[in-house]
């Protein structure tokens, strides 16, 4: 027999399965002795009381052992052979993209800058211990792109349940843990995602399709009118084409430029990574002085205000986690999170980032002579301020850094909290240096989080300059149906990097609903 319940739960029962069967024996009147099998559907906590809770769907087998599949998997088939097309990019967006091409019996050809995702880590280290960041292989660039170093956070406001599932199916079925089908805030871990991303890349070679590592872009093959192919590593690659460059990739909007193919420039959101010892915040969050305790993740938080008509809000929350340096060329500092799957480390960090519209840009002729494209001003206003980081980070990758209350008190900070930004922290006056649109912002911003948050407003906790890849600062113009750029046939803009995306999941789906269109066009 087969049974289902939603259960609410103390944390120390949802954590362990002989207390779960117990439970279920008690309120349920389930003979623990017979349940041969529990399986989570759903877990959630909630945390919004002084006890918290843990919300579950179970499915509890009795006296039979479980048959069905936990997930459905996809069969990929054999595509050699079969009709090419062209992905430029190996993050999630062109992963997702060739994986959906191979189940449609399309050939893709995956044309990556960067090294594979395991000599990928080698430069990742380089950048602390040489203080050089190498332009082809970053924290941005290469396999797995934006999304392999991270958190691996895989919820997104997407409201199109069904394709949300079906990727979190697909990193299932290429070894994520089947936690992030049931957990509300799944993740799945930076020790973990690159065994994902391998896996992924076997199956498009299996199936008969191509992946090419630093073998970059330089240029699309354009005739009468339709894109029918890239240059890319000095080779010309023949199909249609799907654009998932991502955001960071600033040579290939300049490119696009300079072919006059329509961009707009889009909002963005800038700000600083905000780092708290992850005790304090397990302390805030579960409103105890213990913590998180022993059946407890370590707890996430998320804020949101407006201030001057402008929204303030924490972004991509790793709790236990990491500040990484996620620049993609030596002149600039970048900040930006990532957690291992435990997400045991002694530190919770977020970027804590004020909405940037395309016209708030200072008409400083800096940002608007620079490009005579207008469509680049927001990304002059990026590249910009991590020049001046850069600066002011002593010309290395050093970030320049203020304490919480000093920052907001307009104070330099004499000495700084210990970090987990292994390239060193410098101290500096943000309050001074950084664009009074976004440092005004970010005061009053934390004033008001402080108060809705006793303890989170603290000296303990450090602002890491500076955080400015939250989204892609440009757009590049695709028919909403087709999905094919708007003056450009066989060209398809795809994910974060064409302004689809913003995430993991959500460049995920986009990527497979360009293969869909692509076929379509086909
Ligand atoms: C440190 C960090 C942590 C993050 N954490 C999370 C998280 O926990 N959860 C979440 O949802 N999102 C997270 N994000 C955001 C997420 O990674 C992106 O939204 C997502 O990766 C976008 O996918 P994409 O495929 O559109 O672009 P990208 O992932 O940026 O991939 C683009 C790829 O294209 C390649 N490329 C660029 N130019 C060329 C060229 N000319 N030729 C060939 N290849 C090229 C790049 O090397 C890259 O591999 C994080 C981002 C960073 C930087």
């Amino acid at each position: 027999m087969i049974e289902e319940y939603q259960i609410r739960v103390l944390p120390n029962i949802a954590g362990n399965e002989s207390h779960l069967k117990k439970y279920l024996q008690k309120e349920k009147g389930v003979d623990m002795k017979q349940i041969t099998h529990i399986r989570i559907l759903k877990r959630s906590i909630d945390a919004r009381q002084r006890q918290i809770f843990v919300n579950l769907t179970v499915r509890v087998y009795i006296n039979e052992e479980p048959t069905d599949e936990v997930f459905e998997h996809v069969d990929y088939q054999e595509v050699s052979g079969k009709p090419s097309v062209v992905v430029v990019g190996a993050g999630p967006g062109g992963l997702f993209a060739a994986l959906r091409l191979i189940e449609l019996g399309l050939r893709p050809i995956v044309l990556e800058r960067g090294k594979d995702v395991h000599e990928r880590k080698k430069d990742l280290a380089r950048i602390k211990s040489e203080q050089k960041v190498d332009t082809e292989s970053n924290y941005c660039f290469g396999e797995g792109g934006a999304g392999a170093y991270s958190d691996g956070k895989l919820y997104t406001r997407s409201k199109k349940r069904g394709s949300v599932e079906k990727i979190l199916r697909v990193f299932c079925q290429h070894g994520a843990p089947l936690s992030i089908l049931s957990d509300a805030h799944p993740h799945i871990g930076t020790d973990k995602l690159p065994g994902v991303i391998e896996a992924m890349r076997n199956t498009i070679l299996r199936s008969g399709g191509e992946v090419h590592f630093q073998t970059k872009m330089t240029e699309l093959l354009i005739k009468e009118g339709k894109v029918i192919g890239v240059i890319a590593g000095g080779k010309e690659f023949f199909g249609p084409v799907i654009l998932a460059t991502g955001h960071s990739a600033r040579d290939v909007y300049r490119y696009l430029s300079s072919a006059k193919i329509a961009m707009e420039a889009k909002g963005i959101a800038v700000g600083v990574r905000l780092e708290h010892p992850s005790r304090l915040i397990d302390q805030i969050q579960y409103h105890s002085k213990d913590g998180r305790g022993k059946w407890l993740p370590a707890a996430e938080y998320s804020f949101v205000t407006q201030v001057n008509g402008r929204g303030v809000y924490s972004f991509c929350m790793c709790p236990g986690g990491y500040v990484i340096p996620a620049a993609t060329d030596s002149e600039q500092i970048v900040v930006n999170g990532m957690s291992p799957s435990s997400r045991g480390g002694k530190w919770s960090n977020s970027g804590m980032v004020v909405e940037i519209r395309p016209e708030d840009i200072p008409s400083d002729p800096i940002y608007i002579n620079r490009y005579i494209d207008k469509s680049l001003s927001v990304m002059a206003f990026q590249e910009s301020l991590e020049k001046t980081c850069w600066q002011e980070g002593n010309m290395k990758q050093t970030a320049p850094a203020q304490r919480m209350a000093d920052f907001v008190n307009g104070k330099l900070s004499g000495s700084l909290p210990d970090s987990s930004y292994t390239p060193g922290l410098l101290s500096s006056p943000l309050h001074f240096w950084m664009p009074e649109i976004i440092s005004s912002r970010l005061r009053e911003s934390f004033k008001v989080f402080g108060n809705r948050s006793k303890g989170f407003l603290t000296n303990e906790a450090c602002l890491i300059a500076v955080e400015t890849r939250t989204s892609a600062p440009v757009r590049i113009l695709r028919d909403n149906d087709t999905l094919q750029h708007v003056t450009i046939s066989g060209l398809f803009p795809c994910g974060e990097g064409a302004g689809y995306a913003g995430g993991i999941v959500s460049a995920g789906v986009d990527g497979e609903r360009c293969a869909e269109m692509v076929k379509k066009s086909l």
